[in-house]
């Protein structure tokens, strides 16, 4: 039977405490034991069942992981209080000093800096590369490399990884492959094509509310377990944990997630559609133009569509910045960073989400000082939103 992410959230059945609809949340830090034999047994990893101190698993947190779990067809979930919480937890558990790890140039600005200038601190080599070229990939193993590690469609560039590939030289050569599927949760499900971590920021798409930040790594029991390791484990230890009673309002948003990614893939393909017609210089991996259109198609869930992400080159940052302070003057959506929003959020990404880049690179990797991402809400009637743009770009003379 085919795999699908919303129905496997949707077969879950989380009672709370009386009954309730929605899992209570639990509003404590530590749990009491009846029996002190309990107690040791827990902090010693071979008891199941019982609940310790909360930065290690709360009930709320492990309801919310659950549900994560089953969205991406892992047996198991972490949740954490930001997305790079959880991604320098997984890269941390898995690689030491001395270790080395094959990268994406093109990932959020956040994991390019602490890749870059922090995991130096600790001895781990980072190679970045155009991850779409596969046998670069292969090429740059070596025999300390631990981990490869990309984003499904990479921030901001919209490149699309192959996982399938990915996971066989990752396998083939015996490495870790580290998904962050934050733009395409339900669209494309890391686990289930071979990658071995899948790392989301929840904080977009998948709570939708830009009320909280927040973090998951969906993984192997094994893993998860290894990060709340009461010795070693970098999650148990560095301690980034998610509120329980974020955990809880996030849960209840992962329930309309599917809907949600429908109506932002619907949206953004109307505008890609019409930027073409209009002749604008754009990127939407849901369009045939779009070098990672076919990989894309043949990875996808495709009742979720091609994503809500999409860009325009306006060529200059001079451009692009009063292209936005028009859309956002005309009601089309907010000038800010991040993306799943249910209101149309845009920025500049070179001169923002991604300006831990140098701009060496920038132009290296193709991004163009004048790239203004989109992340396109929910909005019912998004020709009225496009006739908006339009009517920006005409008082620039671009149309
Ligand atoms: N991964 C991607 C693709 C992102 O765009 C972001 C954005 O901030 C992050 C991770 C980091 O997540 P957070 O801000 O929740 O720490």
């Amino acid at each position: 039977m085919k795999f699908d992410p919303a129905s496997s959230i949707q077969d879950l059945m989380q009672f709370g405490e009386f009954g309730d609809v929605n899992p209570s949340v639990t509003d404590s830090a530590t749990y009491t034991f009846m029996k002190a034999d309990t107690m040791t047994g827990t902090f010693k990893g071979e008891t199941e069942g019982c609940f310790l101190y909360s930065r290690h698993w709360n009930p709320s947190n492990k309801y919310l992981a659950d549900a994560l779990a089953a969205m991406e067809g892992t047996e198991a979930a972490w949740v954490t209080a930001s997305g790079m919480a959880a991604i320098t937890c997984a890269i941390l558990q898995i690689c030491s000093s001395g270790d080395h790890i094959i990268s994406s140039v093109t990932t959020y600005g956040g994991t390019y800096a602490f890749m870059k200038n922090y995991l130096t601190k600790f001895n781990i080599d980072v190679t970045f590369l155009n991850i779409t070229d596969l046998e670069a990939v292969k090429a740059a193993v070596r025999p300390n490399t631990k981990m490869i590690y990309t984003e499904t469609m990479t921030n901001p560039l919209l490149q699309i990884s192959d996982l399938p590939e990915l996971s066989k030289i990752s396998k083939a050569n015996g490495l870790k492959l580290v998904v962050d599927n934050t733009f395409t949760p339900m669209i494309v499900s890391p686990a289930i094509l071979g990658a071995d971590i899948v790392v989301y920021s929840m904080t977009k798409f998948i709570n939708g509310k830009n009320d909280t930040v927040g973090g998951a790594i969906c993984a192997s029991l094994d893993f998860v377990n290894s990060l709340a390791d009461v010795n070693d484990g970098t999650a148990m230890l560095l301690g980034p944990v998610l509120d329980p009673f974020r955990s809880s309002s996030i849960l209840k948003n992962l329930h309309t997630l599917h809907i949600r990614m429908k109506q932002h893939s619907y949206n953004a393909m109307y505008l890609a559609n019409k930027f073409k017609e209009t002749g604008l210089k754009f990127n939407y991996p849901g369009l045939p133009e779009h070098k990672g259109y076919d990989l894309l198609t043949s990875m996808m869930n495709k009742e979720y569509g091609y994503g809500g992400m999409i860009s325009i080159d306006m060529e200059t940052a001079e451009k692009a910045n009063e292209l936005m302070e028009r859309m956002q003057e005309a009601g089309i959506g907010y000038l800010a960073v991040s993306l799943g929003y249910f209101k149309t959020l845009f920025s500049n990404s070179g001169k923002s989400t991604s300006s831990e880049v140098p701009e060496d690179v920038q132009r290296e990797m193709g991004m163009s000082e004048g790239l203004v991402r989109f992340s396109v809400g929910l909005d019912n009637d998004i020709e009225r939103t496009f006739e908006k743009i339009k009517a920006c770009l005409k008082d620039m003379n671009i149309l």
